[in-house]
Parts: C-alpha cells; sequence; structure tokens
C-alpha cells in the first residue's frame, strides 16, 4: 500500500503540474490527479492519451500568429444573405442555397450589379440562366 500511494502521489504531482503548465483548468488539472492516486498505471496513460489533447487547441489559441490567420478567415467570410451559411468573400455564388451573391460579368469579368442587363465596364449582355 506505502509504495503505491507514492507512486499515485508523484503521478498525481506530475499529471498536476504538466495539465497546468498545459493550461488546463484547475478542476481538470485536480481530476486527473486526485483520479491517478489511487491508480496510476490506468490513469497516467489515460491521460497522456486523453488529458492533454484539449491542451493542443489551447496552446494553438495562445499563438499569435495562428489567431491572426484565423481573424483573417473569419474576416473573409459574410453570411449568406439568404440562408445565413458563412460564405467566402470571393464566392459567386452560396454553396448551400445556391443564392448569387456576386455577379461577375463573364466576358471581362468584373463586378457588376445583380440587375445590370449590360455589363458597365465592356457592354456585353448579362445572361440570367
Ligand atoms: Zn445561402
Ligand atoms: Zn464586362
Amino acid at each position: 500500500m506505502g509504495i503505491n500511494m507514492l507512486i499515485g502521489l508523484i503521478a498525481a504531482y506530475f499529471i498536476y503540474n504538466d495539465a497546468k503548465k498545459l493550461g488546463q483548468p484547475f478542476f481538470i488539472s485536480l481530476l486527473w490527479a486526485v483520479a491517478s492516486i489511487p491508480m496510476p498505471i490506468v490513469i497516467v496513460p489515460l491521460y497522456l492519451l486523453l488529458g492533454r489533447k484539449p491542451n493542443i487547441d489551447r496552446q494553438r489559441n495562445a499563438d499569435p500568429d495562428i489567431i491572426d490567420v484565423e481573424a483573417t478567415v473569419v474576416e473573409e467570410t459574410t453570411p449568406c444573405p439568404m440562408c445565413g451559411s458563412k460564405v467566402h468573400e470571393s464566392f459567386l455564388v452560396c454553396p448551400y442555397c445556391k443564392h448569387t451573391l456576386q455577379l461577375k460579368c463573364q466576358s471581362c469579368g468584373n463586378e457588376i450589379e445583380r440587375e445590370s442587363k449590360v455589363c458597365p465596364y465592356c457592354q456585353a449582355h448579362i445572361d440570367y440562366k
């Protein structure tokens, strides 16, 4: 019992510190640590396998470069006026409801108003399907 308890406490100490270092919430770190005291042989591998996983996301969020990338992606998506799905700004048609988001002249490629009958840039007639 004595040596098992000691191993359990060492495992708990290791898990608690590791979880804290990775930015786990206090109660999650504590939960893993407490659980590992009576059965470190089960909980330690389980922790290494599962307990550290949410932290990978957490660490990624803490990385300023990645936040920048995510912010850019968020900026470039706008809700579709028809169905509200997130669509990329460069999309011409909403992939979810087929709503026309932007109309581009098939002749010159310039963006034109939805109701245009003639392209104001190249005078090409606009075909509506
Ligand atoms: Zn849509
Ligand atoms: Zn045109």
